[in-house]
């Protein structure tokens, strides 16, 4: 879409509060204006007072360590009066924090929370559960392992646990940790069938050299350490211990990454492909995998989405230097402007590449976009066709996204973020994985036997969760809070796709919105959305009329955003909105697509320098449920516009 004034008029006939109301999100959160106060601070005192008579009902009989009158000493007062004087100072200098709830915030991922969540959060904080295993959190573990179940679910993962390749989640501090815990998994799973050969495993049906081995179809890779399992479940006691050692000596994560390669010469470290579009994230997590971030190779783009023959090219270009692929990242939902790569082309290309000899995993980061696939998903976990979906919405979901979502199930693992889409208080980030089997490669010490009378259920068998994260302590109280906020809301259309439903249609609008900002403006400024999002982040490219050069283009939105963003020197209270700005990589566009935003926005790309050799955007983030506000018939929205056209004009005229 280009908003070029010549355009239809869309913006004019675009009528936000045509969508019913839906009454229920009401009482989904705080509110704009806190008015499910009284809800919020019942359901706390309720349950605070909850865990007063659970501590006053442990052991009874133990007399009080402190004394009724404590609280009339000296010291106590002294005590007492200290922390509320703190407690006042941190309140107050809070108020400077940024407004997430408001629906004049449109910056950055985060927005009002889930009050099931939020309660759930504050409920169990007294009770201080520690997930990294169930001696420390007998119940919070649980709910950890049934969160990962649900957001199996969610993303089209089988997630019967009594089914052997069911899959397993568990959460993480964020989509970062997520993601390095997807490298993680599919370099241990890469290196693992290697490993066999060299302990000189003889009967498990190995590939026949190290090459093939470390290609592997990861659905093979799994079925390879499934049977490892099975064959040590029947070896003899000392032979299984044996065994069990030699494979351990050969492993990477004995050997490390110099060793490990040198024993294998023929072998060399591999790449992991990802889009320019990639989060920061990957990076962090080449380096701290010691792949080291030259590992890292950015897949071309087209329209912000990985070009699928570019992909090819590259991997015809790998299979043809004998270069290993540790993983295919396609993102669900980039952080910059929403838009999400052709999964299905992404895991068509694996398949193809992986009969050919060059196996690798796909990795689906999903931690923008993973509770968009809510949307997708009947009750019975059905997916849903797309002129069903089509029908809430002007133009959402473009067949594209379809098949992206309806593709999730053949990838190999997904990041998700509760604390972005799903609403949830930090740290909540997830990592899932298709086949749980493979987990044991995670492990500190690797207990592959898990078949026979012996083997243990599936919920006891990740009652440890610390062995295989990356983190060791975990907070319990997240996993309650997603849990809770998952079985208020369950994971499909009817429940929570509602919420992701409402922000679609308010991208929707949005785009209506700035189609007619760029007609009424096109005196003084050339708007436009660069590219149509998929989901609810929307990016706008604005040039003063007139103006050829990229460099005044982007000083001009600076300087727009200056006045949009949290500035620590004045109240929060002066700003009328919040963006944020991101920048147009022109290699993530294509040769096509930055002629056509360039020529819309009056703009010269000789002009591109090294000084500015990226285009700067308003970026918007249209997250908030009350964007439009049935109630009174407000559009947030269209004040946005309102403001940003006052500014324009008063920018460009000098009287600001
Ligand atoms: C936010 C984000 C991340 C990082 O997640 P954190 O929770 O901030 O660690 C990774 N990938 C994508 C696509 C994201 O949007």
């Amino acid at each position: 879409m280009a908003a070029t004034p010549s355009e239809s008029d869309q913006g004019d006939r675009h009528d936000p509060f045509d969508a019913p109301r839906q009454h229920m999100l009401d009482a989904c959160f705080l509110g704009p204006y806190a008015q499910n106060d009284t809800l919020l601070e019942k359901l706390v005192v309720e349950f605070l007072r909850d865990h007063v008579y659970w501590r006053r009902n442990f052991h009874p009989e133990d007399p009080l360590a402190i004394s009724t009158t404590a609280a009339l000493h000296p010291d106590y007062l002294a005590f007492e009066a200290k922390t509320r004087r703190e407690l006042h100072l941190l309140s107050a200098a809070l108020k400077k924090s940024v407004p997430f709830h408001s629906p004049r915030y449109i910056g950055h991922m985060a927005s009002d929370l889930l009050l099931p969540g939020l309660a759930a959060q504050i409920l169990t904080l007294p009770y201080n559960p520690n997930n990294v295993t169930e001696d420390t959190a007998p119940v919070t573990v649980d709910l950890e392992v049934k969160v990962g179940l649900q957001l199996a679910r969610m993303l089209g993962y089988a997630n019967d646990p009594s089914r052997p390749d069911c899959a397993f989640g568990h959460l993480t501090s964020g989509g970062t940790v997520a993601n390095y815990q997807a490298l993680r998994l599919a370099l241990a799973q890469k290196a693992f069938p290697v490993a066999l050969r060299a302990a000189g495993i003889g009967d498990l049906g190995l590939p026949e050299d190290d090459w093939a081995a470390f290609n592997l179809h990861p659905r093979e890779a799994t079925a390879l350490v499934d049977r490892w399992g099975r064959w040590l479940a029947q070896a003899s006691h000392s032979d299984r211990r044996r065994w069990q050692a030699r494979v351990e000596g050969e492993r990477l994560e004995q050997r490390g990454l110099v060793d490990f390669f040198a024993v294998h010469p023929t072998l060399k470290v591999p790449k992991v492909l990802a889009p320019v579009t990639a989060h920061y994230s990957w990076s962090k997590g080449c380096k701290l995998l010691g792949l080291g971030r030259g590992q890292l190779e950015r897949l071309t783009e087209r329209g912000m989405r990985i070009d699928p023959e570019a992909m090819e090219a590259t991997l015809e270009r790998c299979l043809r230097e004998r270069q290993p692929v540790l993983m295919a990242v396609a993102v669900l939902g980039t952080t910059e402007y929403g838009t999400v790569d052709p999964i299905d082309a992404v895991v068509a290309a694996r398949e193809r590449f992986a009969a050919r000899g060059l196996g690798y995993a796909v990795h689906v980061d999903a931690a923008w976009g993973g509770y968009l696939a809510t949307l997708f998903r009947n009750e019975d976990g059905s997916l849903r066709p797309r002129d069903e979906i089509a029908r809430d919405f002007e133009s959402f979901p473009s067949p594209g996204v379809h098949a992206a979502i309806a593709a999730l199930g053949e990838t190999d693992s997904v990041t998700v973020d509760p604390h972005k889409l799903g609403y949830l208080p930090y740290g909540a980030g997830a990592f899932v994985c298709r086949d749980h089997r493979t987990t044991a490669l995670l492990t500190e010490a690797a207990d592959y036997v898990f078949h026979g009378e012996a083997a243990p259920d599936y919920m006891t068998r990740y009652r440890r969760l610390g062995q295989l994260i990356p983190e060791g302590s975990k907070s319990g109280a997240a996993a309650a809070a997603v849990y809770v906020t998952h079985r208020v809301l369950p994971l499909d259309q009817a429940h929570f796709g509602r919420l992701p439903a409402q922000t679609v249609r308010a991208a929707e609008h949005f785009r209506a919105r700035a189609q007619r900002f760029a007609r009424d403006n096109a005196d003084v400024v050339h708007a436009l959305m660069p590219f149509d999002p998929d989901s609810n982040l929307a990016c706008l490219a604005l040039n003063p009329a007139g103006n050829r050069s990229v460099a005044v283009a982007n000083a001009f939105v600076r300087r727009l955003h200056d006045e949009l963003r949290i500035d620590p020197r004045h109240p929060v209270q002066d700003k009328q909105f919040f963006a944020s700005a991101t920048t147009l990589k022109p290699e993530a566009l294509g040769e096509e697509g930055l002629r056509r935003i360039f020529a819309t926005l009056g703009l010269d790309s000789a002009t591109l320098d090294e000084d500015n050799d990226k285009l700067v955007l308003l970026r918007h983030t249209l997250m908030n449920p009350y964007l439009i506000d049935h109630e009174n018939g407000i559009s947030y929205i269209d004040l946005y516009f309102d403001h940003l056209a006052l500014r324009v004009r008063a920018l460009l005229a000098g009287t600001s």
